[in-house]
């Protein structure tokens, strides 16, 4: 049996220790001990040492970091700016050892010092500045920008609060709060000296010369902290910089006594609130204020932020008197990660017309040529349209603005449809009171009409886009609309999660495929070669023990690890029908239960996710299934053929030691509801099957490895609206399939839930009555499927087969593929342009400037 460090030594792609450099990182690991942390090694404990040791990776950081950013300001590229309410990165050092290429050098100088680096790993909190997909292509985004030499900065929120922490009790989701930046973070750099102001409320007052003035505002100041994104292994460093809420100091005022003092500076807390916490919603709108605030928040100082590096460039006014705005565009674009950061639209006309003197109409022109909008969901609940009265109350210089806005964009429609008021009123970024009089802006509409190009995230959700809900926009302006599939970095999701499956690639086809993941192609040449497959097979298998041995670990939890791993992971919402996976295992189950002797592919069933707090219907699916799990897993008839595990707390660290383990990847949203999707993609890299709908990257994904690699179920998006057109009804379906029919009845029974037998009422009801994903309609179609998945199974070769197939075919889901066509078709930038040579490395005195 290998230890731990023999078994890391023998993944090659993590490179050869070096003696010298061994020792010189082993000083460094010892002088941060001792300087930075301030503890010798009788008193040090493990996050002593984690510590230690992220200090003495950042230290390599360093030098590439400033360099890249002296390379920017001297060249001056045109600069990218992603804006996004979240960045899910997960954890940090482990992936920058891997882009430094430092791994197997630390690896040996930590061996060399008695210490574990895995479980030092194990202590850094992820940052969990995000809920799901959006915040992770997010993180993914900035890997790949970095790697491909982009000049990007991802702008966003320092939380101090991030997702929830969940926590499974008696099967009901707990929320607990995620302090992640109660020990430090060591990849943060405070930046007050950059601070910048931000306003709101107050009013607006006309000047002298009929100039508007934002007027009697409430000051708060904008604290900037740097995080480094360095690339893989090129030497790019680039910066994601987040915005902490400062209360401003009232130096001058005087306080009546000290109780005003001490009021005074306890309130300073309720203005730093605007940064506390992530709000923990995923694809829904919750119009509240403090939300609008966090969007104001950011892009007010980011947009500062834009145009001070703006003026400071060469094309700005670093040696001109006056600032050329007019190439502005020419020097920066903004993408806005969907609508949450789109009152930057209004805040850059407000810069430019209010503070910088231009017209209304030179600002709109600079703004549109500047802001792209990506959408990602067509969910009509996740829409942002917020309430005028509240967007007249926090920001109403902005509302102005919208106004204005809205009153040309409708002189145009006007124009181009003379009488056409209906759609006028369609198209209308200020929508008309609803019921209860209130007014809404449409942050979609906004978006659409202030940016030069809008894109859908996968092939089928931007066609929906043009085809539905944004049918009118794209009449109009045909030439802005633009698709950009999706994807993940190829760097964390199989290099750093899965070196194994990594290594056996190498060996094959070298490691070219790390920043060219079309390379994998290659590996189609060893779809018929028994011996390469048994290689796939066998990592699958060492994955899948690994995570038996970590469930069993940490959670007491037993599985059968030559069960087959049926995995679903992602944000519980009832469009990703985690219900409809939740009906095949009752089904297993009552067939175990009526033929005990009936001999079947033995499952394991993974569940994880985390649902919204105030998510009634999603907290009741998880009780579901935590319920059914109990049943099936104490039941004695049903020994190991199937267990249900609901995995806790599903976040970006799980994900990457889970998904190598699958099977199969669950990925069955109504067809027409999810986006895209990135989850499927990580599963596809890591040779886990899927069993999916035609919907999102699904789509794609079937395309690109060919239909008989992947098991598609269920109604397309044209079987999906002709139901609904002829009026969807769940009972026809429950009524005509007796299994399912005897489900709903368990459920209705209390059958899961003999304690409480009302418990899960909600849940019968929603799918016999309010069943709006249709699950009744696709429920047998899916049971189809999966019996087929259990056939396939038992061949393990084909099996294998076609886990290579998926394996070779993702390609195209690489980010470095992605950010590829954003930089070309949407920033116009030419990506990997930048070549930097690595720094003198291990001097101690920094270089001279
Ligand atoms: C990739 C990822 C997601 C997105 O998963 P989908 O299946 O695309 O919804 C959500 N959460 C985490 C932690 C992820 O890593």
């Amino acid at each position: 049996m290998l230890t731990d460090h023999e078994r890391r030594k023998q993944i090659s792609v993590r490179g050869i220790a070096q003696v010298e450099n061994v020792s010189n990182i082993k000083k460094a690991f010892n002088r941060h001990l001792h300087f930075s942390l301030i503890k010798d090694r009788n008193v040090a404990t493990p996050r002593d040492y984690y510590f230690a040791l992220a200090n003495t990776v950042r230290d390599h950081l360093v030098s590439r970091w400033i360099r890249t950013q002296q390379y920017y300001y001297e060249n001056d590229p045109k600069r990218v700016y992603y804006l996004s309410l979240e960045f899910y990165m997960g954890r940090t050092l482990s992936n920058t050892m891997m882009n430094l290429g430092v791994q197997a050098t630390v690896d040996e100088a930590l061996y060399q010092l008695g210490l574990d680096i895995e479980e030092l790993q194990e202590i850094e909190e992820d940052a969990g500045l995000g809920n799901g997909g959006l915040g992770r292509l997010a993180a993914c985004f900035l890997d790949s920008m970095a790697t491909l030499g982009i000049a990007a900065y991802g702008y966003g929120l320092r939380y101090e609060y991030g997702i929830f922490k969940q926590l499974i009790k008696d099967g009901w989701q707990l929320e607990e709060p995620d302090d992640w930046l109660r020990f430090g973070n060591p990849w943060e750099k405070a930046r007050p000296e950059y601070m910048l102001p931000v306003n709101f409320y107050g009013k607006v007052e006309q000047d002298k010369d009929g100039k508007s003035q934002w007027t009697n505002t409430h000051l708060v100041f904008a604290m900037p902290y740097d995080t480094p994104v360095p690339g893989y292994r090129n030497n790019v460093v680039n910066t994601l910089r987040l915005w902490s809420a400062k209360a401003e100091n009232h130096f001058r005022l005087k306080f009546f006594n000290d109780g005003d003092y001490v009021q005074a500076v306890m309130d300073r807390n309720l203005t730093e609130n605007i940064t506390r916490v992530l709000y923990p919603n995923d694809n829904v709108f919750i119009g509240k204020e403090l939300r609008l605030k966090q969007q104001y928040f950011l892009v007010a100082a980011t947009l500062q932020d834009i145009i001070r590096r703006f003026k400071s460039s060469r094309y700005g006014c670093r040696d001109a008197i006056r600032v050329e705005f007019d190439s502005f565009p020419d020097k920066v674009a903004i993408q806005l990660n969907d609508t949450h950061p789109s009152i930057g639209i209004p805040e850059l006309i407000r810069l430019l017309v209010d503070v910088e003197g231009l017209s209304f109409d030179k600002a709109w022109d600079i703004c549109v040529r500047t802001f792209a909008y990506t959408n990602h969901t067509l969910l009509p609940e996740a829409l942002e349209r917020w309430p005028v009265s509240l967007i007249e109350n926090l920001l109403p210089r902005h509302l102005e603005i919208i106004y204005e806005v809205n009153q040309k964009f409708m002189d145009t429609v006007a124009a181009k449809y003379p009488g056409d008021f209906d759609r006028m009123r369609r198209m209308s970024i200020v929508e008309e009171a609803d019921d209860h009089g209130e007014k809404r802006i449409n942050m979609a509409h906004l978006c659409i009409v202030g940016s030069h190009t809008i894109n859908g995230v996968a092939a089928l959700h931007s066609a929906l886009l043009k085809s539905n809900t944004f049918k009118d926009f794209f009449e109009l302006y045909p030439h802005k609309f633009q698709n950009k599939t999706n994807g993940i970095t190829p760097r964390r999701w199989l290099l750093l999660s899965n070196p194994s499956l990594a290594d056996v690639i190498c060996e094959k086809i070298g490691d070219d495929w790390i920043t060219d993941l079309s390379q994998l192609q290659k590996l189609k040449e060893f779809a018929d070669n028994s011996g390469f497959l048994e290689t796939i097979r066998r990592v699958k298998q060492e994955n899948k023990l690994r995570v038996a041995t970590y469930l069993s670990d940490e959670y007491n939890v037993e599985i059968n690890p030559s069960s087959l791993f049926d995995i679903h992971v992602k944000r519980i919402h009832e469009y990703k029908r985690q219900l409809l996976n939740a009906l095949h295992v009752i089904t297993l189950y009552n067939r175990i239960k009526a033929d005990p002797n009936l001999q079947m592919v033995p499952r394991t069933i993974l569940f994880g996710g985390k649902a919204a707090p105030g998510y009634h219907m999603a907290k009741q699916i998880i009780k579901l299934i935590t319920s059914v799990g109990q049943i099936v897993n104490n039941d004695p008839i049903v020994g190991d053929k199937l267990k249900v595990v609901y995995l806790e707390n599903y976040r970006v660290s799980m994900a990457e030691k889970i998904i190598p383990a699958a099977d199969l990847s669950e990925q069955i949203s109504t067809a027409g509801t999810e986006a895209s999707g990135t989850g499927n993609m990580k599963f596809m890299l890591n040779g886990g099957l899927t069993i999916g709908t035609l919907d999102g990257a699904n789509v794609e994904m079937a395309e690109e490895m060919g239909n008989e690699n992947i098991f598609i179920f269920g109604m397309t998006v044209e079987e999906v609206e002709a139901l609904g057109n002829k009026g969807y009804n769940a009972e026809t379906f429950i009524n005509r399939i007796p299994t399912l029919k005897q489900i709903i009845e368990q459920l209705e029974g209390g059958f899961f839930t003999p304690d409480q037998p009302d418990l899960l009422k909600d849940v019968a009801n929603s799918l016999r009555y309010h069943d709006r994903f249709m699950v009744c309609a696709d429920f047998e179609d899916y049971i189809r499927c999966q019996d087929v998945v259990a056939k396939t199974y038992e061949d393990q070769q084909k099996w294998s087969r076609m886990a290579l197939m998926n394996i070779a075919s993702t390609g195209k889901f690489s980010t470095d593929r992605t950010i590829s066509e954003y930089a070309r078709e949407i920033w116009g930038v030419e990506p990997g342009e930048i070549k930097l040579a690595a720094p003198y490395e291990n001097s101690e005195t920094p270089e001279s400037p």
